[in-house]
């Protein structure tokens, strides 16, 4: 086989068969197909796109291209869940040990924030101590013994996605449906689970900006699991605005512990229900999963008997995290400047753009430009306004969390673009828009 006339094909708009895929996913993974091959065929198939069989040959072929988790050992079937990423998004942190509470074991691989996109594994380190790096024999014992851990993503699995994805992010390629839906399904299928929840974000803080977009890669994803054997939901929410009030690593890791405590933002709290009730009526555990009312009410009393939060301490002391910051958050990271952001007139918030404000929090050095780059754990934002409510002229509306003044100076700039008013009432924006099933989920 040559890669030339792979890439010919695709160029010409043919479908390429399994072996060809194959050949060529082993062959640039192994090092043996020079990158500008490579990226001659992403373009072909950024232009050219995919057929539902070849979306999910490459997916499969990237899932193949490292180990597979076996996660068999745990529990009969494993639940995994995956957001597309999104602005002030700690669905996570609040979610996995919420259904580990309902006794449904949860063993998941996070990644870092790039740019604007914030990422579990840097929340999680605002944790003094806490580690990331665990895996292999390790990974499965904690899964098993306290049924929650969340770790850093292994090299060893799909490392062509790996590959793939650092060319595509240099050659115009990222924003390619099947490209998209095989990168991010590669990961989840060589990650073990038999059931996958997805939360396919949808507006200004997402990669999908549109409604139709998202739709459109909601379906892709949900087709390639049901042909790779797998149970998927993949639910649209929105992400036009923040999630919950913090963006920001420690930020977040505080909003996450309230909601764990049964507090926190109205909106969190109902995203992390939804997201917890399909992952417990995949595994088909406990109470009849087909009742909502009942699957809620256990997935509520575990945020307000303590269970959930416990079940998040249990892991902070396995990952050797120092659990008196879980127990007094006031010992997490603090930043030095604490300075409101204000109304700048009585009116209606029309737009709250979640682009802006991650850029906001990027400014003050809660992100990374390079993957590399350090950030600062303790810096961001409070975002306290929701697109429809009053605000008086001079109330804050957010709570800006800096450690220098220049960069201060550059987020009060991102964040007086990031907001929009209205003379009269606004619409409120709505938490999810459409939820999409493999056939075998009813
Ligand atoms: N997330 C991924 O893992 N891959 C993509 O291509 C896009 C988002």
């Amino acid at each position: 086989m040559r890669a030339i006339d792979i890439i010919a094909k695709k160029r010409d708009g043919l479908a390429l068969d399994k072996t060809e895929i194959d050949w060529f996913v082993q062959n640039y993974t192994l090092g043996s197909l020079p990158d500008y091959q490579a990226a001659a065929l992403l373009m072909a198939i950024y232009l050219r796109g995919m057929t539902r069989g070849e979306t999910v040959d490459l997916t499969l072929a990237m899932a193949d291209s490292g180990e597979r988790l076996d996660l068999s050992d745990i529990a009969d079937y494993c639940v995994d869940k995956h957001s597309s990423g999104g602005v002030g998004d700690k669905t996570t942190l609040i979610v996995l040990p919420l259904v580990a509470a309902c006794g449904l074991p949860v063993a998941k691989m996070s990644g870092r924030g790039l740019g604007f996109s914030g990422g579990t594994l840097d929340k999680l380190e605002s944790i003094p101590g806490f580690n990331v790096q665990i895996a292999g024999e390790r990974f499965k014992q904690q899964a098993k013994s306290i049924g929650l851990v969340l770790a850093g993503q292994s090299v060893a699995f799909a490392p062509a996605d790996g590959k793939f994805y650092a060319l595509r992010d240099v050659t115009a390629t990222v924003q390619s449906l099947p490209l998209i839906a095989s990168s991010i399904m590669s990961k989840k299928i060589a990650a073990g689970a038999q059931g996958i929840v997805l939360d396919v974000k949808m507006g200004s803080g997402a990669f999908m900006t549109t409604l139709d977009a998202a739709r459109e890669l909601a379906q892709a994803m949900v087709n390639i699991g049901a042909d790779a054997g797998r149970d998927v939901i993949a639910v649209i929410s929105d992400m036009n605005q923040p999630l919950g009030e913090a963006v920001g690593n420690a930020l977040e890791v505080i909003e996450a512990l309230d909601t764990l405590r049964g507090g926190g933002a109205d909106d969190l709290r109902e995203h992390c229900l939804a997201i917890a009730a399909h992952m417990l009526r995949l595994a088909g555990r406990g109470v009849r999963y087909t009742d909502n009312a009942e699957t809620r009410a256990l997935l509520e009393s575990k945020l307000h008997d303590g269970s959930a939060f416990a079940k998040f301490r249990e892991m902070v002391v396995a990952q050797g995290g120092d659990v008196q910051t879980i127990d007094d958050p006031t010992r997490l990271p603090q930043a030095r400047v604490i300075v409101p952001y204000r109304a700048p007139e009585s009116t209606y918030i029309a737009g709250v753009a979640a682009d802006a404000i991650a850029w906001g929090a990027f400014e003050l050095g809660a992100g990374r430009e390079q993957k590399d780059d350090a950030i600062d754990h303790a810096v961001g934002l409070q975002v306290h306004v929701k697109v429809g409510d009053r605000v008086e002229k001079g109330q804050p509306i957010v709570t800006i969390h800096a450690n220098d003044a220049d960069r201060l100076e550059r987020c009060i700039a991102r964040l007086d673009g990031a907001f929009t008013y209205s003379a009269t009432p606004v619409e409120r924006l709505p938490l999810f828009y459409d939820v999409f099933r493999s056939d075998s989920v009813s």
